[in-house]
């Protein structure tokens, strides 16, 4: 689908709910008729708080959807009723019943023109918030989509790499500097490139403004080796733009750890928003502008479930209205609290509350940002993108493992249990595999911790790259490993381990004078081969024993689940 199609798609769907928000409008105009017919001085107190919730609710969705006048109105009355329900005027309630007659006559008055009226303005003003085309969402399913293009003068060299580069689900393709150079010209480059600078005379290529070769585009992730890396030489690499430099010789898990450095700066994963407002054409709204920005968005389908929905969503954020029918935003976001491993979620509010003293309060109450209805666009979004970044950086150093970048201990656990939970409400299987390194103590004795840490590394690296995006996959002690498949019998999560431990018991360590190999022994089960009630710690037993028949049978195998004689 091309940009422009996406983009009008988004602009018929923004519509059809700005059609529904139009019929609403409608409706709320005969319910503000109706209520003011019932209102005499007896039922004054009970009108004001009908009244507030429908003005209430239109002055935070009516600006958003087009209708500025409508929503500076509706909030103005609202301000008025405000001060009437709360400084208790007894003096004069005739007065004050012919007060709201006017203003809210005249404010259905305005609502009837502006259903006829409103088209031009409303479709302008939604066209243009949604002119831009969305962003794309780059994130591939399978990391085979990663192309790499490896610009390497020494054949043995590039075959060498490439081969061990293809075991790490990389497409890789061995290209020459000028074709590479032509065909990032017209295409763009890959999304890494390894260039071996030995061989080619740099100062000719870079431009006295620093970009990448006279003519070309730099390339988004470039790695550049050499056999010299003094100042000069890898200036050279930094006017080229490079992101990593690499002295040669290069040790293959390393330069593998540099890839994924520089993949990891442009893997942006989208973010996941949840939304929760009474306010269900807004919540549309919402949902597809933050969709068309690249996120991820759910709208919390039942508050009693809120919890479960949480955990299952996993958002990075919460988008919090103040004003609801039985709950208000506050007490939401208490009861959130409430869940430990909702601590650290952000919680953002949107209100139509304009009174600074109440937003402090509500800010108070476990928030980090307050946002004011109408909303402004670009704050909304730089909101959500800044306070998501801030908490990935944050959940990265609380959960993430320093020398592999996967789940440590507790983090891989939790992920375990929710999803054998998961497996069992959809009723689909769930795999657990236990893997540890065999006989890693000699690696150690003999080539040095550093090397063994490298090791590690590299089973980590192998792992994520040859699993789909989907499998969670943490370290779970030392040299020991944790891969929970969701949705997953145990044949083939056997076959796709089985698989890689082939690969990893293939793949060269080189210390010092020394190239060696290492492997790796595995358990493997399935929840379903299980009773249904089974939890994680129960298959995590299972998938032990499972490895410990590997190791007394030999090692270097993964055994499925142990039978019960
Ligand atoms: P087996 O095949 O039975 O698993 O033998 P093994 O030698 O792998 O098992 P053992 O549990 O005896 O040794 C694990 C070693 O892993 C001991 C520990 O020093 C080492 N180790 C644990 N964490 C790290 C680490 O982060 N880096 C390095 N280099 N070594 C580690
Ligand atoms: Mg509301
Ligand atoms: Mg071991
Ligand atoms: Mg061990």
């Amino acid at each position: 689908m091309s940009n422009h199609d996406v983009s009008d798609e988004l602009l018929n769907q923004i519509e059809t709910i700005r059609v529904q928000y139009k019929q609403r409008l409608v409706a709320d105009r005969r319910k503000l008729s109706s209520i003011l017919n019932g209102l005499t001085t007896e039922t004054v107190e009970q009108c004001v708080e009908n009244l507030h919730r429908i003005l209430h609710s239109m002055s935070g969705s009516a600006g958003t959807f087009g209708f500025e006048d409508v929503g500076t109105e509706s909030r103005r009355i609202d301000e008025i009723l405000k001060k009437i329900s709360t400084e208790q005027t007894s003096e004069n309630k005739n007065t004050l019943v012919q007060l709201i007659k006017d203003e809210v006559t005249s404010f259905c008055e305005l609502l009837s023109s502006t259903e006829i009226l409103e088209e031009h303005n409303t479709t302008q003003s939604l066209r243009a918030r949604s002119s831009k085309s969305p962003a794309q969402i780059d994130t591939p399913e399978h990391d085979e989509d990663i192309e790499v293009w490896l610009i390497e003068e020494d054949k043995t060299l590039a075959e060498q790499f490439s081969k061990q580069l293809v075991n790490f689900n990389f497409k890789i393709r061995t290209i020459e500097l000028g074709q590479a150079l032509e065909e990032a010209g017209i295409k763009g480059w890959p999304d890494a490139t390894i260039l071996d600078m030995d061989g080619y005379d740099f100062s000719e290529l870079v431009d006295t403004n620093n970009a990448f070769y006279v003519k070309h585009e730099s390339p988004g992730g470039l790695i550049m080796l050499s056999e010299n890396d003094d100042f000069e030489q890898r200036m050279k690499a930094a006017k080229a733009r490079a992101l990593s430099f690499m002295k040669k010789p290069v040790a293959f898990p390393e330069l593998i750890g540099h890839l994924e450095v520089v993949l990891n700066r442009k893997k942006v994963e989208p973010p996941r928003v949840m939304l929760i407002d009474d306010d269900k054409e807004l919540c549309s709204l919402l949902k597809l502008e933050l969709e068309s920005e690249g996120m991820r968005v759910n709208i919390l389908s039942d508050i009693k479930n809120i919890i479960p929905e949480l955990a299952e969503f996993r958002p990075e954020l919460l988008l919090l209205d103040m004003e609801m029918p039985d709950y208000s935003g506050i007490d939401i976001a208490l009861l959130v609290r409430q869940h430990v491993q909702f601590e650290s979620l952000p919680i953002v509010y949107l209100s139509a509350e304009q009174d600074i003293d109440k937003q402090a309060e509500a800010l108070l109450f476990n928030a980090d940002d307050f946002l004011v209805k109408p909303i402004l666009y670009q704050q909304l979004i730089s909101s959500i993108r800044s306070r998501i970044q801030r908490a990935r950086v944050l959940n990265q150093l609380i959960s993430k493992d320093g020398l592999t970048g996967l789940l440590k201990h507790a983090a891989i656990k939790e992920q375990a249990e929710l999803e054998v939970k998961r497996a069992q409400r959809e009723a689909s299987p769930v795999s657990i595999v236990m893997l540890d390194i065999d006989h890693f103590k000699r690696v150690n004795d003999t080539y040095g911790h550093a090397t063994g840490d490298t090791v590690i590394a590299s089973v980590a690296t192998l792992l994520r790259h040859r699993l789909r995006s989907t499998d969670i996959i943490g370290r779970y002690g030392g040299e020991e490993f944790m891969v929970i498949l969701p949705n997953t019998p145990e044949t083939a999560a056997f076959k796709v381990i089985d698989t890689i431990r082939k690969v990893f018991s293939e793949m060269e360590f080189v210390a010092d004078e020394n190239v060696f190999n290492c492997t790796f022994s595995g358990g493997c089960v399935c929840s379903e081969d299980f009773n249904s009630n089974v939890n994680a710690s129960e298959l995590t037993e299972e998938a032990d024993k499972a490895l410990y028949l590997s190791k007394n049978n030999g090692r270097n195998r993964v055994s499925k689940r142990v039978q019960n004689v």
